[in-house]
């Protein structure tokens, strides 16, 4: 894509197209609209379309069409890669579109793509409902939902976008389809867990379940001597857990002197978290188990309105803080992948980093891999490695932490990923191929067939045939 000035009399016709705002370099409001989740990311685009609607949407990607700009589309602007902004190009920011309607006798609901999961959770609770979404409440619907989806309910209720009705959307062309079942079903395969690659969405159409208010949860944390002991127990408690108990295991120093004893607040910990997607009385007997591995250092577990639990971990990933994330499914968890998870986890340079385990199988692994463009329905686990930390002096080693980790880790991995969460765009067609194997081809087909000149291009890119590979470049 060109990278060129607008001229101001063409930016002014689509301002007044607009029903939100445009916002320029200059504007009083332009650093705060340009600035995403990750502080690592400080991108100038040359205009950001605040859109309000489908109607805005439509506009903005014509607009971009006609003048040959670079595009990025932001939803939450919670991508750990940036994808949300970009340098000299337009911005679609879907950030205003936070609706959701909740149709409580279908247990459906309707949101915009703008919504967070915050949203979501506080409209379908108030019927008693939800729908799987991640576990930090801040995180947008739109990405999310876009590249898989794994949350608190992921053993019982599958992925977000397995919980997908129908997506609605505004495609390169500047047409507005519905993808569903019924409808475009090609397209509503491949937006599941394609990502952005189809399309704008401008709403999504969710089936929700019966779900709290209140739940059981667990949160128990363990000294770093009991470390090996507590993943091996993991492995085995998940092995023959009830589909309602989705867990997750970080493992890092997590300081905090409010929550742990003094000697143990600068010590490697292990959290075993989850929550248990059916009755709360059931749900404490299911995950007593994980609380008795041995004496915790601390434990939080217990009945908690599911709300709370959505938002346990909010305050852990503040905004402009410095992140970089990759994953690798994982094989298995063995003895020898659990030594090299406990070396990781104790030479990660920031305190706040941490190697997270995560549970997946049950519902997830019952939706056939044919079924939608998902890439992960094999793994029994999810490696997530997090490195999180505060200064910019310290990026050069957060960096190097997580790629060895990660090298080392593939030894136990066929190598595929969680599009999700890799920390730039930096992994190329090598890694989208080896992702999805044979499912790439029928997604470069779609591309071919809904974004053949790759006018979205910002996100894990399925690039369309005869394109170079596209991708802003700055970021890796
Ligand atoms: P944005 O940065 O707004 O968008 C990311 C990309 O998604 C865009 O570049 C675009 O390609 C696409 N996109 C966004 N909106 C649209 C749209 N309307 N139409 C078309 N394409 C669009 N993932 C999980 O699965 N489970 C978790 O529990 C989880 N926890 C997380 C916690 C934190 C703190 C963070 C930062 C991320 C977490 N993630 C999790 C990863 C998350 O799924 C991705 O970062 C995702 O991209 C965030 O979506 P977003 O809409 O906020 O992103």
């Amino acid at each position: 894509m060109a990278q060129h000035s607008i001229p101001d009399v063409q930016s002014e016709q689509f301002e007044a197209e607009l029903h939100g705002d445009l916002i320029r370099p200059g504007d009083a409001d332009y650093d705060s609209s340009r600035a995403v989740w990750n502080g690592m990311i400080d991108k100038q685009p040359a205009l950001i379309a605040r859109c309000r609607g489908a109607g805005d949407v439509i506009s903005a990607v014509d607009f971009a069409r006609e003048h040959d700009l670079l595009v990025a589309v932001r939803g939450g602007g919670h991508n750990v890669a940036g994808t949300a902004v970009c340098d000299d190009g337009l911005v679609i920011d879907l950030s205003e579109m936070r609706g959701v309607w909740v149709d409580p006798d279908a247990q459906t609901a309707w949101v915009q793509a703008g919504a967070t999961w915050a949203d979501v959770d506080h409209e379908t609770q108030a019927f008693g409902l939800a729908t799987p979404g991640g576990v930090v409440s801040k995180t947008g619907v739109a990405g999310l939902t876009l590249g898989g989806g794994i949350g608190h309910l992921r053993c019982k209720h599958g992925l977000s976008c397995d919980n997908l009705r129908s997506v609605d959307l505004v495609t390169a062309d500047g047409t507005f389809v519905t993808a569903s079942e019924d409808e475009n079903p090609a397209l509503f395969w491949g937006l599941r867990g394609g990502g952005g690659n189809f399309g704008v969405v401008t709403g999504f159409e969710f089936d929700l379940h019966p779900v709290g208010p209140e739940v059981a949860t667990c949160l128990v944390f363990y000294s770093r001597d009991r470390l090996g002991e507590c993943l091996r127990a993991y492995r085995e408690y998940v092995a023959s857990a009830p589909a309602e108990v989705s867990i997750l295991a970080l493992v890092g120093v997590m300081p905090d002197e409010e929550l742990f004893p003094a000697d143990a607040v600068d010590e490697t910990k292990i959290a075993i978290t989850g929550c248990y997607g059916g009755s709360a009385a059931d749900g404490e007997r299911a995950l007593a188990p994980l609380r008795e591995i041995a004496e915790p250092i601390a434990d939080f577990s217990g009945p908690m309105p599911y709300v709370e639990y959505q938002q346990l971990f909010d305050a852990d990933y503040p905004d402009g803080m410095r992140y970089y994330w990759k994953s690798l499914y994982l094989d298995g968890l063995s003895t020898s992948a659990i030594d090299r998870i406990t070396y990781w986890s104790d030479v990660a340079p920031s305190p706040l980093s941490t190697v997270d385990v995560w549970q997946l199988g049950g519902a997830i692994a019952q939706v056939g891999v044919e079924e939608s463009a998902f890439a992960g329905r094999h793994a029994p686990f999810l490696l997530g490695v997090e490195a999180n930390w505060e200064r910019p002096e310290d990026d050069d080693a957060n960096l190097e932490w997580v790629r060895d980790c990660l090298d080392d880790m593939r030894q136990f991995s066929e190598g595929s990923v969680y599009l999700n969460f890799p920390g730039f765009l930096e992994e190329g067609e090598d890694m989208m191929r080896s992702t999805f194997g044979p499912t790439y081809e029928r997604l470069v087909s779609l591309k071919n067939e809904y974004d053949p000149t790759n006018f979205f291009s910002l996100n894990q890119n399925i690039t369309p045939s005869g394109r170079a590979r596209a991708g802003d470049g700055s970021t890796s």
